[in-house]
């Protein structure tokens, strides 16, 4: 079985499809699973391979994460990475400058609740991302 067979067949949610913008490194892949939600924030379900992540972004009215497989990165700039497994819930404020991600060697499932606009900026580089 590949990996993303064994990832898909453990999935509380489905995985969706590869996200084809430039504002992730590496493979991640996502399945909106609400986008007219009643409370106003769409929820979509992210999977990450292996080193996978997101640039550096905000969210006008902040974002939820909560984890549901593997481990991951999330990070606020100026502060250290936090390590995240499943069960987590990652309360991120409106307007804070952060990211998120896998773990070099292990894939990361979230959820994300993310009512409003994201704003996003520069990559992650490889050189930080290495140093965590
Ligand atoms: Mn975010």
């Amino acid at each position: 079985m590949t990996k993303i067979a064994s990832i898909e067949k453990n999935a509380i949610f489905p995985i969706g499809e590869p996200i084809e913008n430039e504002y992730f490194f590496g493979t991640a892949y996502l399945e909106m699973l609400l986008t007219d939600s009643a409370l106003n924030a769409p929820i979509g379900n992210v999977t990450f391979e292996p080193g996978a992540r997101n640039n550096w972004h905000t969210h006008e009215a902040g974002q939820i994460l909560l984890v549901t497989a593997g481990e991951g990165w999330y990070q606020e700039e100026g502060k250290p990475g936090q390590l995240l497994k499943a069960g987590d819930v990652v309360n991120i404020p409106a307007d804070v400058k952060h990211w998120h991600g896998a773990v070099k060697d292990s894939w990361f499932v979230h959820l994300a609740l993310t009512p409003g606009e994201t704003t996003w900026l520069e990559p992650v580089t490889e050189e930080y991302y290495q140093q965590l």
